[in-house]
């Protein structure tokens, strides 16, 4: 199995005895509330997921990413992993001085030792990032909502901050147990935000022709309105693979993040999260984590091929569609028709079918699927 980014899979959880130690002195810190996606982070850097980042990045790593695309140690990394902080707890922290860390509703998890305490410039960020300043881009405006301060440093996590969410909620040290006890060598990682439909289907098997095993991950957390929500997407999953895949040659687990709608770079991002969960393979699909037309359909790839090898693979693939005249799933480059014969799995279309109580054509979307999914309360974020 390959090594995970950096070569070291990071674990910042404190045993249980030196965690009563850290919690006993908890409320000599000043603490910070995180928000559910700040705590995800917190959670993603503690198991791992992160690696070969320990904590929440410095100035210097910071800048780094942004201008770069690296790490100052030089291992590729495309998007910061901060913690904002208001100027008044700014004025007040020094390097070398611990702060508390609380899930959102006032628990206790960690705490953050701090190397760095610094300004950074949103519209500079917003520029590099996401290639605009415009506020309609969903990824500037959560940016925007940031507090004007960034915090770095290595964090610790209590073990009782990671407790396992269901059981598709895995850590890399977990999945690459399982991975190897399923006897894969090779395994192909998928990033979703979407309700399977057909030509998922299509790109996941296409792949896993070649490869050992499917690790199916939607990325749960915040998303933008009309997106689909996390239980129906996962939903969804759950009766596609029950119903259309060999069960032992896939593995389906939550990815606990946000969407950021960072195009070229979150596919960067989704492939080395990938390779620390022990995958070999990433499949990037066209305009992947894009947003409205702020990325061209294959500035991920462009990205990929200007940071060469990562160490995990990413797999491109044409846009597939039905189509009348092949009787099937196909894509662009093995279908000889034209597009009277094409029906595109259009991602708003569906949603626009699914919210009005609808179910898609079959040739789109898995019967079982549709009905899964609009047995669901809330099918979409509002
Ligand atoms: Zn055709």
């Amino acid at each position: 199995m390959l090594h995970p980014h950096g070569n070291t899979l990071v674990d910042r959880t404190v045993d249980p005895a030196r965690s009563t130690q850290l919690r006993e002195s908890f409320t000599d810190h000043t603490t910070v509330t995180l928000d559910q996606t700040l705590l995800f982070d917190f959670q993603n850097l503690a198991r791992g997921v992160y690696s070969p980042l320990d904590g929440f990045m410095g100035r210097n790593d910071f800048l780094k990413v942004v201008n770069d695309v690296t790490l100052e140690s030089g291992v590729p990394w495309p998007i910061p992993v901060v913690l904002d902080i208001e100027t008044e707890l700014a004025d007040e922290t020094e390097p070398g001085e611990r702060l508390g860390l609380r899930a959102p509703d006032g628990t206790p998890v960690g705490v953050v030792d701090v190397d760095s305490v610094y300004r950074y410039s949103q519209a500079e960020t917003c520029e590099r990032l996401f290639g605009t300043t415009d506020p309609d881009h969903p990824g500037v405006r959560a940016m925007e909502n940031k507090a004007p301060f960034l915090v770095g440093g290595s964090i610790k996590a209590f073990a009782d901050a990671l407790a396992r969410e269901g059981r598709h909620d895995l850590s890399p040290r977990e999945t690459r147990v399982l991975f190897g006890q399923r006897g894969w060598e090779t395994v192909v990682g998928f990033q979703t935000r979407n309700v399977p439909h057909r030509a998922h289907e299509y790109l996941q098997k296409s792949a896993l022709e070649h490869v050992d095993g499917l690790f199916v991950q939607p990325k749960i957390g915040q998303k933008k309105p009309g997106d689909y929500t996390d239980a129906a997407i996962l939903a969804g999953y759950e009766t596609l693979l029950e119903e259309y895949y060999p069960a032992e040659l896939v593995t389906l687990a939550m990815f606990k993040s946000r969407m950021m709608y960072a195009g070229p770079r979150e596919a960067l991002f989704d492939a080395l999260v990938r390779k620390n969960y022990g995958c070999t393979h990433f499949i990037v699909g066209r305009d992947h984590a894009g947003v409205a037309d702020y990325y061209d359909d294959f500035e991920a790839q462009q990205l990929f091929d200007a940071i060469g090898d990562i160490g995990i693979e990413p797999l491109y693939y044409h846009y597939a569609f039905y189509c009348s005249a092949c009787d099937g799933i196909v894509s662009e480059k093995v279908c000889p028709h034209d597009s009277s014969s094409h029906v595109e799995p259009s991602g708003t279309a569906l949603r626009h079918t699914l919210s009005g109580g609808e179910r898609p054509p079959p040739e789109l979307m898995r019967p079982e699927v549709a009905e899964t999914v609009l047995n669901i309360d809330e099918v979409f974020v509002e």
